[in-house]
């Protein structure tokens, strides 16, 4: 089965594109989602990352993810380090997962994807991209964060310029009518590549 990598920058709409491809039958894996699962139930990230962040990174319920993500903001080394012990089992998770999928292609949608070379273990990689403006506007809407907040995120994230010449695809998502015909056209391709 073809894995197709699906990324794109904080609120460009790569959660609400990866939809669009399930809706059309492609099975969809959410790293971010399924990160934070097996950050939740699997005791050796547990044990890692109270050795590296102290006792407080996890509560009863699970991750304190406000203490890690206060602890990692503004320290890429500590991020690395978070990264290194939760990323290897993510991509174990997937590859047990896509397995099991019985599909022409499926997507795996992850928030970072070149910047980490996990997009060389993709079949195609698709990129979402937004003006600036408006995906500061949709996690505005979303999450009530500040706007310089979002743009501390965006400026930790490889700017789209970068991402662009490595993509197959780019899915410029501003109006939803037009992103799913684009979602849909790029659905017939992949089932005949
Ligand atoms: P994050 O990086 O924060 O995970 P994301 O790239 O996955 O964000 P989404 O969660 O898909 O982005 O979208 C962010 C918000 O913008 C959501 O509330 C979503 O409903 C909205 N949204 C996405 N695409 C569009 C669009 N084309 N028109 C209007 N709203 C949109």
């Amino acid at each position: 089965m073809k894995i197709i990598g699906l990324t794109g920058g904080i609120g460009s709409g790569k959660t609400t594109v990866a939809y669009l491809f399930e809706a059309l039958g492609a099975p969809i894996y959410i790293a971010d989602i399924e990160a934070k699962k097996l950050t939740n139930r699997s005791k050796f990230i547990r044990k890692k990352l109270i050795a590296l962040l102290g006792e407080e990174a996890f509560q009863e319920e699970g991750i304190n993810r406000a203490f890690v993500a206060a602890k990692i903001f503004k320290d890429p080394i500590l991020l690395q380090k978070v990264n290194a012990i939760i990323h290897p089992r993510v991509q174990q998770h997937f590859n047990r997962w896509a397995k099991k999928q019985d599909a022409p292609y499926c997507i795996k949608e992850a928030a970072v994807l070149f910047e980490n070379g996990g997009y060389q273990k993709c079949d195609y990689t698709i990129l979402v991209t937004a003006p600036k403006h408006l995906r500061i506007q949709r996690i505005q809407q979303r999450d009530a964060s500040s706007e310089e907040a979002i743009k501390d995120r965006m400026d930790n994230q490889w700017p789209d310029s970068k991402k662009i010449p490595l993509a197959d695809f780019v899915i410029e998502n501003i109006t939803l009518s037009k992103t799913k015909n684009r979602v849909e056209h790029i659905h017939k391709i992949l089932l005949e590549v």
